[in-house]
């Protein structure tokens, strides 16, 4: 359908070499979008791109952390040299990690932070730049988590972290807006990938998989196609700011 496509834009989608990243960058080539993928192990990355030239797609795999500021402006940099130019980014790299009082370390709440959030500041800072340089706006898409939202014991620093993403794409939607960049935040529920490996056991499971979402079951990567491709594309043209929760019925029960 012509309203979703992608044709002739290109994506950035930071840790898109595994994981929801990878589900997105298959979306997005699926819908006819040049894919860079950013992100630091390049073994993944060379496997990912491979992939995603399969689709009949240019995509290239570019090193980068996004907790580097001077590696995301490279990563900018290298995407236009080598793709033409950025039209939709997913800002999704992020880790997990847990931290009680007391004693909480700093290191511990830093490395979170680090990543999640000034990575996505910085990548959201040099992505935005390139696209008010080429004047014809774009879409910039957070990753953000329903342990944003929603209360979370074991891990406050990264529930902070994403709240805090979510909160900082309302506020950038508003200052891209006169640039016609859109800025919009999808908020996973619990999802199968490397991240939630040590979540799956029978006790978690029972509790947050069996009696807290409505659908009884773990999201999969390539459920997050969609919601990406309608936010880059057309589809979403007169959105911005927005939330849309990917969760399996989780926040509403
Ligand atoms: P994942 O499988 O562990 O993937 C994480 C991705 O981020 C990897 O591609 C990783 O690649 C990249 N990454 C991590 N640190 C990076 C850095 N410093 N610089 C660049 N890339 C980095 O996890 P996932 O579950 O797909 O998570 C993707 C996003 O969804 C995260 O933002 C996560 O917080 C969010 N989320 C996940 C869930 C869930 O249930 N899985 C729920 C809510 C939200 P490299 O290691 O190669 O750098």
């Amino acid at each position: 359908m012509e309203l979703f496509s992608l044709d002739g834009r290109v994506a950035v989608v930071t840790g898109g070499n595994g994981g929801i990243g990878l589900g997105i960058a298959r979306g997005l080539a699926e819908a006819g979008a040049d894919v860079a993928v950013w992100a630091r192990n390049e073994a993944k990355s060379t496997d990912a791109v491979a992939e995603l030239r399969g689709l009949g797609v240019r995509a290239e795999a570019i090193a980068c952390d996004v907790s580097d500021e001077e590696a995301v402006a490279d990563a900018t940099a290298e995407t236009v040299e080598r793709l033409g130019r950025i039209d939709v980014a997913v800002l999704n790299a992020g880790v997990a990690g847990v931290g009680r009082l007391p004693e909480f370390p700093t290191e511990e709440w830093d490395r979170v932070l680090d990543i999640n959030l000034r990575g996505a500041f910085f990548t959201l800072r040099s992505v935005s730049d390139q696209m008010i340089e080429q004047g014809e706006g774009g879409s910039i898409i957070v990753i953000g988590s329903t342990g944003g939202i929603l209360g979370n014991s074991v891990s406050p620093h990264y529930s902070a972290s994403k709240a805090a993403v979510m909160q900082m794409a309302k506020a950038f939607g508003i200052q891209l807006a006169r640039h016609r960049i859109r800025v919009n935040s999808i908020a996973p529920g619990f999802v199968e990938t490397e991240m939630t490996d040590a979540m799956r056991n029978p006790k978690f499971e029972q509790i947050m998989i069996g009696a807290r979402t409505p659908m009884r079951r773990w999201g999969r990567a390539d459920e997050f196609a969609g919601p990406a491709v309608f936010l880059a594309s057309d589809a979403s043209s007169f959105m911005t700011g927005a939330t849309l929760v990917v969760d399996g019925g989780m926040l509403i029960s």
